[in-house]
Order: C-alpha cells, then structure tokens, then sequence
C-alpha cells in the first residue's frame, strides 16, 4: 500500500517541555486513521508538525514520498494536505458561500471551483439551505460542516480533523461522522482525525493510533481496538 503520510521518531517540544517523544506513524493512501487519547496527549501537535505551523526537534515527516518537516505552511498547503482546527473558525461575518470560497484561494480553474461548491453543497445540505447567511448565526454542527466543505473546497489529497465532535450536539455527530466516511470513500481524501470521542473516532477509521504523554501506546485495527480491554479502560471510559 502506498504512504501518503509518514512520521519517522518525531520529537516535538515547546521550549523545554516535550509534547511529541519518537512518534512514528503511517497514514496509508485512500485511509481513515484516527488519533485518540486524553486532553494533552499530543495529537493536536501531530496535526501542527504536519502542517509546518510548529517545526520539530527531530525525526522526519513524509507526505507523498517527498519530506515536508521544514516546508513553510503555504507550502504544505499547495502541496494538498488540508487541515481543519480545533473550534470551528468560520468568518462569522462572512456568507456561507463565501466561507467555501475562501477554502478554494490556492486554486484557479472557475470550472473546477464551482465543480467543488456543488460537491460541498450536495454532501452537506445544510450549508445550501443557508448559503447566502452570515456563518456566525449558525449552530456548533453547521460551523463544524463548513469549515470541513472549506478544507474540501482546496481539493486535498489529506485532509485533518482537529476534534470535528467538539461542542456539537450529538444528533449532528453523528452525521459529521457520516460525513467524514463519506468523503473518505468518494472523494479519494486520506483522513487524519484527532478525536476525543474515541468511539466514534475508531468507528469511523480503519486504524488507529492511541497516544499517552507524547508517545504512541498502542496502535492497530481501529475494530480490534474498539474491543480490546486496554482501549475500553484507558480510551472509552471502562465500558
Ligand atoms: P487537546 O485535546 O487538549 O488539544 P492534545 O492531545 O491535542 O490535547 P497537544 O495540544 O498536542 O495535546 O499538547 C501536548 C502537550 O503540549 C501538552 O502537555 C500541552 O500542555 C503542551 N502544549 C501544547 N501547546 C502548547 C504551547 N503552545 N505552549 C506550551 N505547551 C504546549
């Protein structure tokens, strides 16, 4: 199988204090593979290190082959890795519509553009029942469906989900989640997601990587683990 992503021993630190210790990592192309663990685990710094958004002390990232630790975050945009951050940062002013344009500024063919709203618009109904509203008026799920139709409008071949479940109402989750099976199977996108709902995270991938204080725990078949002790303990609250 081929790799679009892969960490070798990454290390990460804010000044002194580590927050990523030898992470090593495989994102298979056309897969879903979910990052879980508690608050301050390091799966957010994952997504940083990706993006260039925060260098790393050691260790190599790849993406397609090529290495990408030390390419400039535009770049990293450019080359197809999109990412949606934690909490929802839609321009609250701004239309729908326009929100969703933003997502396509590194690209610039009108046709293939307006190709990608369309696909946006059919994949999330709602973002067309409200196309022309001011993004800030709508729900926690709506926000959290347009900012993953804008990372999509960049046309990626990765894309990354920050905590997509925070703050939105459970109904929704779950259709965020279809969403995200959805666009993983149709729209040839590798999924990265970091979730605290890690139940839903290992439903929804096909392998996982459990992380503890910077460090990966365990990792595997994300079915297996939904039923492995040490999961159920440690990942989805003893149950
Ligand atoms: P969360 O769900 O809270 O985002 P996380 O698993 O994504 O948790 P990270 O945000 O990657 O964890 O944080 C890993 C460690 O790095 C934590 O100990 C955190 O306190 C620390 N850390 C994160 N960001 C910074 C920062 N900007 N400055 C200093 N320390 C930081």
């Amino acid at each position: 199988m081929n790799q679009i992503l892969k960490f070798v021993d990454v290390e990460l630190y804010y000044d002194h204090v580590y927050a990523l210790k030898g992470v090593s990592l495989e994102v298979n192309e056309g897969e879903t593979v979910a990052l879980i663990g508690a608050n301050g685990a390091g799966k957010s710094s994952i997504l940083r290190a990706i993006t260039g958004l925060r260098k790393i002390r050691s260790g190599e990232i790849h993406y397609g082959g090529k290495r990408i630790d030390g390419a400039a975050p535009d770049e990293i945009v450019k080359m197809g890795i999109a990412m949606v951050p934690e909490g929802r940062r839609v321009f609250p002013y701004m239309t729908v519509r326009d929100n969703l344009l933003m997502g396509a500024f590194t690209r610039t063919g009108k046709s293939e553009i307006a190709a990608s709203l369309e696909m946006v618009l059919g994949r999330f109904p709602r973002l067309k029942e409200r196309y022309t509203q001011a993004a800030g008026t709508m729900s926690g799920g709506e926000q959290q469906m347009l900012v993953i139709g804008r990372a999509l409008m960049a046309k990626p071949r990765l894309l990354l989900l920050d905590e997509p479940s925070l703050g939105v109402a459970p109904k929704l989750v779950q259709d965020i989640a279809r969403s995200i099976v959805a666009i993983n199977r149709d729209e040839k996108v590798s999924v990265l997601l970091v979730e605290q709902n890690s139940r839903m995270a290992l439903r929804i991938s096909q392998r996982a990587y459990a992380l503890t204080t910077g460090s990966v725990a365990l990792s595997g078949n994300s079915a297996e683990l939904l039923t492995d002790d040490r999961v159920k303990r440690l990942y989805l609250g003893g149950e």
